[in-house]
């Protein structure tokens, strides 16, 4: 009878019952006699977990004022017993499934973080509880994450990019980008954009960052000139014979399709060699 630490904190907060660390050990079904770790089993001393408390005392051992439970005495009740703990547990597993989403939402055991930067699909979090940085994002945990420090606060990447776009406007970058000649944008970097743009007859639409990679690896420029370094921008006003090459598999549009010139357009890559000799 391996019992669920989760489900019992949950229970012990919920219902604002204390119980024994005894009896939370003998419901996790460890021996009287074993010793445990409790910061192990429970984590950071904090309010969410202060409900466990010496048999002695009734009071959670070694923990700050400010880690007590604010509700933690208005039950006198005192859990003591492992059994007592597993008994009310069975009862409550069905209300958690229901209740559960609520208990997300509130309560002060899991309070706002503040929102310090967001870039792509990264944010970093202030936590109130502890003061320091942690960062949360969008592929990872399915874009939850509780505070690595002192597990007192959660980020949920979704509402804390939207609380930044909502103070950072100019922080929003559009997918889908449209510009009048081939250009890279420092500020577009990181976001995942597509830009479109046409030249004579053939509109092309590239990925932005992948693109950038492939032009200062293959090409050798960009990095390091003032126009990128100062301005943060790099673009094109014409596109030569070896750019077009490389921008040949993200053309969407080709006017010239029915003329010659398309086929000029499909010979470009097999004379890309002897072009450079
Ligand atoms: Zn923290």
């Amino acid at each position: 009878m391996k019992g669920d630490i989760r489900k019992a904190l949950d229970y012990l907060n919920e219902n604002k019952v204390r119980a024994t660390y005894t009896a939370v050990q003998s419901y996790l079904g460890f021996g009287v006699m074993e010793k445990l770790d409790w910061e192990e089993i429970l984590g950071p001393r904090r309010q969410y977990t202060s409900w466990v408390v010496s048999k002695k005392s009734s009071m959670p051992i070694g923990y700050a004022e400010t880690d007590l439970h604010p509700d933690l005495l208005v039950n006198e009740k005192v859990i003591t017993k492992g059994r007592q703990l597993q008994t009310a547990l069975k009862g409550y597993t069905k209300s958690a499934e229901v209740e559960s989403p609520n208990d997300k939402n509130g309560q002060d055991e899991e309070a706002k973080v503040e929102v310090a930067d967001c870039h792509g699909n990264n944010c970093a979090v202030m936590c109130p509880k502890c003061g320091k940085a942690y960062l949360v994002s969008s592929f990872l945990n399915k874009g939850v994450r509780s505070c690595p420090h002192c597990g007192g606060s959660k980020a949920v990447f979704k509402e804390v990019k939207e609380e930044w776009e909502a103070t950072h406007q100019d922080a929003i970058v559009a997918p889908e980008q449209e510009a009048t000649r081939l250009i890279f944008k420092r500020e577009w970097l990181g976001y995942d954009v597509w830009v479109t743009f046409t030249e004579g007859d053939v509109t092309y639409r590239y990925p932005h960052d992948q693109l950038l990679q492939t032009f200062i690896s293959r090409l050798g420029i960009i990095a390091g000139t003032k126009s990128w370094e100062t301005d943060g921008m790099y673009h094109f006003p014409r596109l030569s014979g070896e750019q077009k090459i490389l921008l040949q598999r993200y053309v969407v549009d080709d006017q010239t399709k029915s003329g010659v010139k398309v086929e000029m357009v499909n010979e470009l890559p097999s004379n890309a060699n002897t072009e450079r000799e």
